[in-house]
């Protein structure tokens, strides 16, 4: 049986790298509904396309309050229900903390912080109408588990997603409203977020290599490994999780 069998899932950042991975695989395994939303609707009408009829595109910046009012009441409108939702949309802007400027700092969490806590704010809204429960997936980063000195706002914002994640699933777990929330953490995987940071360091193919070996496995991950986790997590298969911390990164917190 597909493993997200009659499931509608909401997507962000789903134009590109781990998002759209997560829709190409969430759409091949069985998803009733998908709604994916982007900055960039050019870019995300192109991951969509191919997915057949049962998909939206949306335009959607994660930092609006309204825009996410309208995404989920989209999918409502559009499916019936949201039983899935994804925070995946996110960005990095590299800098220690003496050259992170309050600009960088605040639009770094104006993305990866508010953003997710209006999804899961969305999500919890939508979800628990019914009684039916839901699914919620928050992509944080190994950087919300350790830190990393040139990333200063970026690892703060992963840090903020990873712990809000768990209070989300305490809250819904006493509310009884059977909505579970569990946060991911990639290390470097092969996306046009990495590509991007690998081309504007000075010596590029050293850099590569650096990434390669920051995990023990060896290499960078592929963005189709981060989704197979989205998608346990999203899935049945995980209906006792609930509050946890998937790390997947080649053993990298390990050490
Ligand atoms: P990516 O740059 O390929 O994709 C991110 C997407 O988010 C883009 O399509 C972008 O348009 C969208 N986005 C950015 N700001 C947005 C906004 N305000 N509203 C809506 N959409 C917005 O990056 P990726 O590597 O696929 O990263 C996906 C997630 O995984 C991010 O949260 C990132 O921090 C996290 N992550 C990535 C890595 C990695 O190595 N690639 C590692 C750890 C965590």
């Amino acid at each position: 049986m597909p493993r997200l069998e009659g499931k509608i899932a909401l997507i962000t950042g789903a134009a590109s790298g781990i998002g759209a991975a997560t829709a190409a695989l969430f759409a091949a395994e069985g998803a009733a509904g998908l709604v994916l939303t982007d900055l960039r609707p050019e870019a995300l009408a192109a991951v969509a396309a191919p997915l057949g009829e049962r998909v939206v595109a949306l335009a959607h910046d994660v930092t609006r309050e309204e825009d996410w009012r309208c995404a989920a009441d989209e999918a409502v409108a559009r499916f019936g229900r949201l039983d899935v939702v994804v925070n995946c949309a996110g960005i990095a802007l590299p800098g220690d903390i003496e050259q992170t400027t309050l600009a960088d700092w605040r639009a770094t969490q104006a993305v990866n912080s508010d953003g997710v806590f209006l999804g899961c704010r969305e999500a919890v809204r939508v979800m628990k109408e019914g009684g039916r429960g839901g699914a919620i997936v928050n992509i944080s980063s190994v950087a919300g588990m350790i830190g990393d000195p040139k990333l200063a706002a970026y690892c703060a914002s992963k840090g903020a997603a990873r712990l809000l994640t768990k209070s989300v699933a305490l809250h819904c777990a006493r509310r009884g409203y059977k909505i579970r929330c569990n946060s991911v953490h990639p290390s470097f995987a092969a996306t046009p977020m990495v590509e991007a940071m690998i081309a504007r360091s000075r010596s590029p193919e050293r850099t590569r290599e650096g990434l390669a070996h920051a995990s023990p496995l060896g290499r960078m991950a592929a963005p189709e490994e981060i989704a197979a986790a989205v998608l346990f997590l999203a899935s049945d298969e995980s209906a006792f999780i609930t509050g946890a911390e998937l790390a997947v990164d080649g053993g990298l917190t390990a050490a």
